[in-house]
């Protein structure tokens, strides 16, 4: 008689409350849900099941409609899998149930031959991603400590080496996790990392022309310990850019960035999101409208550069009023700061969905494809200011 798996939370960014594992037909039925940790609403997970001795297993993922979106798009669910620690991969299909209740669950599945199956709203990328890919690259970035985190892990910046000290020229510096969940942000960051340390031509010429600097992990106690990092209590990590910083890495990040402003102009600011579950596509979320107009324009600006690097997308979606309610001072942000602060240093901020852009179901290889759109986007709009 076969033993009932062990389910969890997996390693690194592990996310998930188990609330059920059961016997269903040859295989097992794992319901869990999205743990809220530090933010109000939940949304990442991140759960692994072992002990399968390769039977099938069929995920429910539970209350998802109380996840961060809207609970009508919650078809557009598309989780990714993976098998014995093998790459991740999309879930084939995965359905809604709305149960008479009214609390809506997503389930997906995977067919079995494992004796390990994770399941992730999208694809994790920790500090070990980040180290492979840099140890891939040889040298291209040069990586320095900032500061501490709160928890005591170092905070690193990466800069792409071989920049002539003496000459400030046009500067880029990028930011991923503000949201520890939104994932999507760290692939295109890999992507762009890789792009600007190889032999292609155009990428040389950036490498050439900017003064890069790239902060990966923002929060990154929540990356390590798999907090989805939305609205994080005490204190969302992009409400926190108060002109006394409200988070430590938030402290460490501004003086950073008084260094990159000394050695650089013109200069941007990029800062990687991901939006709600589902929401589909890639946009600008624009500075709120109590924002300088001066402000508003530079991000329209750099969204009308960007929009022609997407041509199955609508131009004018890239640009999306930003009206939501906040719970902290919703103009205490990365982008305030940086105009207030930073003599009127623009600040994009990039939402990118978990799973698609138009038609197209994004795999890794995807997202990476987008960090050359973004820097080239960079040059294209620091030039237009040079
Ligand atoms: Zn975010």
């Amino acid at each position: 008689m076969a033993h009932t798996p062990q389910a969890g939370p997996g390693e690194v960014s592990g996310n998930g409350a188990i609330l059920a594992v059961e016997r269903e037909g040859d295989g097992w039925r794992v319901a869990f849900a999205s743990e809220p940790r530090t933010s109000p609403q939940p949304l990442w997970f991140h759960v692994q099941v072992s002990g399968l001795s390769g039977a099938p297993v069929s995920f429910v993922w539970e209350i998802a409609d109380i996840t961060l979106g809207s609970r009508d798009e919650l078809p557009g669910a598309r989780p990714v899998l993976r098998a014995d620690g093998g790459p991740w991969v999309r879930a084939e299909t995965a359905a809604v149930v709305e149960l008479p209740d009214g609390r809506r669950q997503v389930h997906f599945a995977h067919a079995g031959g494992a004796d390990a199956v994770a399941a992730a709203l999208c694809y994790p990328y920790g500090p070990a991603h980040l180290d492979a890919t840099l140890a891939e690259l040889h040298g291209a970035w040069e990586r320095s400590p900032i500061g501490i985190t709160a928890e005591g892990r170092t905070l690193e910046r990466l800069r792409l080496t071989g920049v002539d000290a003496a000459a400030p020229r046009p500067g880029v510096y990028l930011m991923a996790r503000q949201h520890a969940g939104e994932t999507p942000g760290s692939w295109i960051l890999d992507g762009l990392l890789r792009h600007l340390a190889s032999d292609d031509a155009r990428a040389r010429e950036i490498a050439r022309s900017l003064d890069v600097w790239v902060a990966p992990f923002v929060d990154l106690d929540g990356v390590v310990n798999g907090n989805y990092g939305k609205d994080a209590l005490p204190w969302d990590f992009n409400r926190a850019w108060e002109p006394m910083a409200m988070r430590p890495a938030v402290h460490a990040l501004q003086r950073d960035l008084q260094r990159f402003a000394d050695r650089t102009a013109p200069r941007l600011v990029i800062d990687l999101h991901a939006p709600g579950h589902c929401t589909g596509d890639i946009y600008l979320q624009l500075p709120r409208e109590q924002r300088p107009q001066a402000q508003q324009d530079a991000a329209r600006a750099f969204a009308e550069l960007f929009a022609p690097h997407f041509p199955e997308l609508e131009p004018e979606s890239f640009k999306r009023e930003t009206r939501y309610s906040s719970r902290w001072n919703a103009l205490a942000t990365l982008g305030s700061w940086v105009w207030d602060y930073l003599d009127n240093t623009p600040c994009v901020t990039i939402e990118t969905s978990y799973q698609r852009i138009g038609q197209q179901v994004l795999e890794i290889a995807d997202y990476r494809a987008i960090g050359p759109r973004v820097i080239t986007t960079a040059l294209a709009w620091l030039r237009e200011r040079a």
